[in-house]
């Protein structure tokens, strides 16, 4: 007993970790302003490694066997198009065939009897869980992107922070918390959300320590916002915050917080892809860690730069589980390699704009649910909730927007404004329903989730 087990420092060569995926604030002065061939030089070499590595995973194996891909087929980046990609759909039919873990994982629950590990689900937004093992590295290199991004946002060594998010089955509560706690040296307090610890006593904590960020979702941050001013607090003078680490309302967050809230985009496999810089150009890729592809949401083929299509990820940094062109159907779209203002050259996409397989074709038109919410949200009269439903009536698809707003006499003004604005920017007519504040929440499930619910197709199987 006892030889075999590694402890996390014996399973990771930290000296080579920090020189492979540099930490902030280092990072800032070295990797963020490699050159394009340095860049793409380090990308190749991982690529590689990281083919070889996921062709010894069953579920790889097996796609790249029946689409004629062999790893040494790449000799330059532009070949990692030749190996196929795969999407959730693909993710959980491993599982169901192989439960719980599926036949992707790159690494075993047995492992744990020599290294360190972890697991965790994805937020199942859609459909079952999928669960991802992670090695000990993969933890520190996923937490270490995560820190980047926190530093980027104005979080310091030495911050005390609080982490509003649901410490639970979901990666990111607990991979926050390992980027604040061994990445950035900052104090946690670990409130977890609303249900855990009351909005009253997180404002409590956050004023009282001082804390320098609230790490949650733009719409709890906005709604603890509301409740400190109850309290007879204002946030911008009372509260000590430096940074809005967050999705959400970006316009209602600077405002109500006096901060720049700068987007950011990753998701649970993977961790951290890319943050925007102040900028506010685009978000900029972590190219030691990613490669991101953008492919046709419908038929999977190659989109050029600017237009926009769905994510397909690969990330180069891991040791365990790959991700080796996830097809993960958000969408965005890459700008071309250029020098940003900042000094980087690291390649940019744009702003996460939806779901790809939340497509709705009404009267033959592509339509995705943000595009028509952020439409209709375009009243300052207006909340920041928003509900989509794909409908079928009258034997045709049809959406009905749902938003919110506190002046109970102009809803059906509101309403009318906001249907005039879709007809005149999408060119089709869908009819907007207003509600009090609150009406959508059991459809978001803003208080519960993570990420917010803003879609439901109710057409069911008769188109
Ligand atoms: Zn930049």
């Amino acid at each position: 007993m006892g030889g075999s087990l590694r402890r996390p420092f014996e399973a990771v060569d930290y000296a080579a970790l920090m020189r492979a995926h540099p930490p902030p604030p280092e990072y800032f002065e070295s990797e963020w302003l490699l050159g394009p061939e340095e860049i793409e030089r380090r990308q190749l070499a991982r690529l590689r490694e990281r083919a070889r590595q996921a062709f010894r995973v069953p579920f790889f194996r097996r796609r790249w066997d029946a689409a004629g891909f062999h790893p040494d087929r790449i000799r330059s980046l532009e070949d990692l198009w030749l190996a196929p990609a795969y999407t959730v759909e693909d993710i959980r039919k491993s599982v169901e065939a192989s439960p719980p873990l599926g036949d992707y994982q790159g690494a075993s629950l047995a492992d744990a009897a020599r290294e360190p590990l972890r697991i965790f689900m994805s937020g199942a937004t859609t459909g079952a869980p999928r669960p991802t093992l992670y090695t000990q590295w993969d933890r520190e290199v996923g937490a270490l992107l995560t820190a980047r991004a926190l530093y980027l946002q104005g979080i310091r060594p030495g911050d005390v922070v609080v982490n509003a998010w649901a410490y639970s089955t979901h990666n990111g509560a607990f991979n926050f918390d390992e980027a604040l706690h061994r990445w950035l040296s900052c104090v946690v307090i670990t409130t977890g959300t609303g249900n855990v610890t009351s909005s009253r006593r997180q404002i409590e904590l956050a004023r009282d320590y001082r804390a320098s960020a609230i790490l949650t979702t733009g719409d709890y941050l906005l709604h603890l916002a509301s409740v400190a001013q109850e309290m007879g607090l204002d946030p911008k003078r009372d509260l000590a915050l430096r940074a809005l680490p967050n999705v959400g309302d970006r316009e209602k967050l600077e405002a109500t917080f006096g901060l720049p809230c700068y987007r950011s985009y990753g998701f649970h496999e993977v961790q951290w892809v890319a943050i925007e810089c102040p900028a506010r150009a685009g978000l900029h890729v972590f190219e030691d860690a990613f490669i991101v592809q953008i492919v046709d949401p419908e038929t999977g083929e190659r989109l050029p730069d600017g237009e926009q299509g769905a994510i397909c990820l690969t990330e180069i940094y891991k040791t365990g589980s790959p991700q080796f062109r996830y097809n993960i159907m958000d969408l965005s779209a890459l700008h071309p390699r250029e020098r940003c203002a900042c000094g980087s050259w690291l390649r940019r996409m744009a702003p996460f704009a939806g779901r790809g397989d939340q497509m709705v074709k009404l009267r033959g038109v592509n339509v995705w649910p943000e595009a028509v919410g952020a439409i209709a949200l375009d009243d300052p009269r207006l909340g920041s909730e928003w509900f989509v439903r794909a409908v079928r009536e009258r034997d045709r698809d049809d959406m009905i927007v749902h938003v919110v707003t506190s002046r109970a006499e102009e809803h059906a003004a509101i309403a009318a404004a906001a249907e005039a604005r879709l007809k005149e920017r999408l060119g089709l007519r869908i009819r907007v329903e207003v509600a009090a504040p609150g009406a959508l929440d059991a459809w978001t499930e803003i208080h519960s989730s993570p990420k917010p619910k803003r879609f439901r197709d109710e057409r069911g199987g008769a188109r």
